[in-house]
């Protein structure tokens, strides 16, 4: 969708404005493979690339990281499928768009939030 140079500016620039705001980012995970619809034949399918969880296991041992106790949110259900693959709580964020259910896919999420800040508050327990 866009080469690894624009994501890491991208994401020098996040981190910049989270960090102006007191908030922190450890780290940065992306599978840099073909996704599934992209795969050239006679190849595998990688295990970082949602659903399938690998990323959310690198950061765990990365971070000490206690999966179950942790909440995976997205705003896809490919997301949603990779956290309950992880054995994370879920959350999935419509982020004002109208949620697509994919092709595959038939999880379901512990949560559906209207955005972000809805999803924070679930976390927190302070969302009514
Ligand atoms: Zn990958």
């Amino acid at each position: 969708m866009y080469t690894v140079q624009h994501m890491t500016a991208f994401n020098a620039e996040l981190r910049r404005k989270i960090n102006a705001d007191k908030g922190r980012i450890d780290a940065f995970y992306y599978c840099p493979h073909f996704e599934k619809k992209n795969l050239p034949e006679d190849t595998k399918m990688c295990s970082c690339s949602k659903p399938l969880p690998g990323l959310l296991f690198e950061a765990a041992e990365d971070f000490q990281i206690n999966l179950a106790e942790s909440y995976m949110i997205g705003d896809r259900f490919t997301d949603i499928e990779a956290g309950i693959r992880a054995g994370c709580k879920t959350i999935l964020v419509k982020s004002g768009a109208s949620i697509v259910r994919s092709d595959e896919t038939t999880v379901e999420p512990d949560y559906i939030t209207e955005n972000l800040l809805e999803a924070a508050l679930i976390i927190k327990g302070e969302f009514v």
